[in-house]
């Protein structure tokens, strides 16, 4: 059963306990498993002799012989073995090092096979690393099995059950981080120790179509992207996908900024600084902050991942860093009418303007909160095009249509609240922005609105639901949905919003675990 998603990883309960688990040979396995007479990569080779031969388990969907493929097959393979719902054990393949990236690629079960098999030949296994435990001086490590002893302490059976101990260690700490909706910026960090795991995770991430089916939208985790391998990460591809398609700026006039560290950049120091200086020259002017890999419409600023995202910030920018940010950029420069650019940057900044190919005007020195630079900023904005939008109802509309894929409904509003807590009211409240989503949080009148346009609405039994709504209970779900997405459930007496837990056609295809966690809701 389904306890939590973060992308195709997953914990769920299970008979055999809580995954994702490792099974462990140094003792008698508890519940006996069909391992079959055929390893996995024969089904290519000779697929009537592999389904005479494969594993005939009905729980689980156990795939032997998985190491003997080169890295990209291995991928694939893993891939084409997800598509099956049921849980995924993979025999002699985890190690405490390739762990992380076989969960985040969606197998469920491993076992210790390998640590032993390593132990009797001599090496002694880390998180990171792996020993001849000949060469050791000490032991870096303080498991039961080490604490207080030393190298030649050590024969294979020490070794095997220390090495066990380090791959459930790990395990557990990618069940932390799959809790805490961290596990790719883990994997990614952990990937730096061996290019075998990097190749992977690329090779991962041409897969993007694949993802993008568990991928959530919106995370409450920070996007940490520390190298170019992070350009490709599936919650950036959504971004710019879903931002560029939904952009439609109303202004004839944009700036273009450099982004921050404090998000939302607004609420940063040279943000601030450089709005309250330009008071209402800024009204009716568009605003496109660049950053690396984001770039991010002010009116976007709110979303995940723009909302929450940290990037190291050296200066430096590398010629693929500024080619793919140039591209990017440019993209968003053509979705509006402008007749006047304004380019309010510096350095590698400026670098992706003038690499975009836009004709723009440059009104930063060195320092851009300089009274130098403000000044000519200042007068560059003083006699442009300006056409009468406000700047909150804006990005309440552009967030709406991010979210749900249609248009927010034209209603008198007023936009209430401090920044970045805002919320939009008519009679009653409509919406507001949930800070630690990224994302607008809706209520009835909207609610009202989605059931009729039928996006995000899961159809539920006769029942009136309390705190969670479980897979069983639906009938029909948008297949839209992933994880995280504010949701409308509705039956023929109530209708609610709530939180999804699982993609929409998940919930139709699961017979257990958890789908949606409720809100609130309203009779109809
Ligand atoms: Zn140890």
């Amino acid at each position: 059963m389904l306890e939590k998603r973060d992308g195709v990883a997953r914990i769920c309960r299970t008979e055999f306990g809580e995954t994702p688990l490792m099974i462990d040979f140094t003792e008698k396995p508890e519940i006996p498993i069909d391992f079959g007479k055929a390893p996995y990569p024969l089904k290519e080779i000779d697929p009537k002799r592999f389904e005479i031969l494969k594993s005939k388990d009905e729980r689980i969907n156990v795939a032997t012989g998985l190491a003997v493929l080169s890295h990209r097959k291995l991928v694939e393979t893993l891939i084409e073995l997800r598509r099956d719902g049921r849980l995924l054990y993979t025999p002699a393949l985890a190690t405490p090092k390739n762990v992380p990236i076989l969960i985040y690629l969606g197998v469920d079960i491993v076992d210790n096979i390998v640590p032993i098999i390593k132990a009797y030949e001599g090496i002694y296994m880390l998180e990171n690393a792996e020993f001849e435990i000949d060469s050791l001086r000490a032991l870096p490590c303080n498991c039961e099995v080490c604490r207080n002893s030393s190298p030649k302490d050590m024969d294979e059976e020490k070794v095997a059950k220390h090495n066990t101990l380090i791959l459930k260690r790990q395990i557990g700490l990618v069940k932390e981080h799959i809790r805490m909706e961290n596990l790719r910026n883990f994997v990614e960090a952990h990937a730096k120790f061996d290019p075998a795991l990097t190749a992977m995770l690329r090779i991962a991430d041409e897969n993007y179509e694949f993802f993008e089916r568990y991928y959530p939208v919106f995370k409450k985790s920070k996007l940490t992207p520390t190298s170019e391998d992070s350009f490709e990460r599936p919650e950036i591809r959504t971004f710019f996908k879903r931002a560029l398609e939904c952009y439609y700026p109303k202004g004839k006039t944009l700036l273009i900024l450099p982004c921050s560290a404090r998000k939302p950049y607004s609420l940063s120091k040279s943000h601030r600084r450089i709005r309250s200086y330009l008071g209402d020259l800024l009204k009716g002017v568009e605003e496109i902050i660049v950053s690396s890999p984001l770039v991010v419409p002010r009116v976007f600023e709110m979303v995940y991942p723009a909302m929450n995202y940290d990037v190291p910030v050296t200066g430096k920018w590398s010629g693929d860093e500024v080619e793919f940010v140039a591209e990017k950029l440019k993209a968003f420069v053509e979705k509006g009418d402008f007749n006047k650019v304004i380019a309010h940057v510096t350095g590698g900044y400026r670098r992706v303007v003038e690499r975009a190919g836009i004709d723009a005007v440059f009104t930063a020195e060195d320092d851009i909160t300089s009274s130098e630079s403000l000044r000519k900023l200042k007068k560059a904005l003083e006699d442009v095009e300006r056409v009468d939008f406000d700047l909150f109802v804006s990005m309440f509309e552009h967030m709406f249509r991010y979210q749900f894929g249609v248009e927010m409904p034209s209603v008198d509003c007023l936009v209430r609240g401090r920044y970045p807590n805002l919320e939009l009211k008519a009679e009653n409240r409509l919406a507001r922005i949930d800070v630690r989503y990224g994302m607008l949080d809706i209520y009835e009148e909207f609610a009202r609105y989605l059931l009729k346009k039928e996006v995000y609405t899961i159809r539920i039994d006769e029942f009136e639901p309390k705190g969670t709504i479980f897979a069983v209970g639906v009938r029909e779900a948008y297949h839209g949905i992933r994880p995280n997405d504010l949701v409308v459930f509705h039956n023929d007496s109530i209708f609610g919003v709530g939180i999804a837990c699982m993609p929409g056609w998940e919930m139709e295809e699961a017979d257990g675990g958890r789908a949606v966690e409720v809100k609130r809701y309203w009779k109809l």
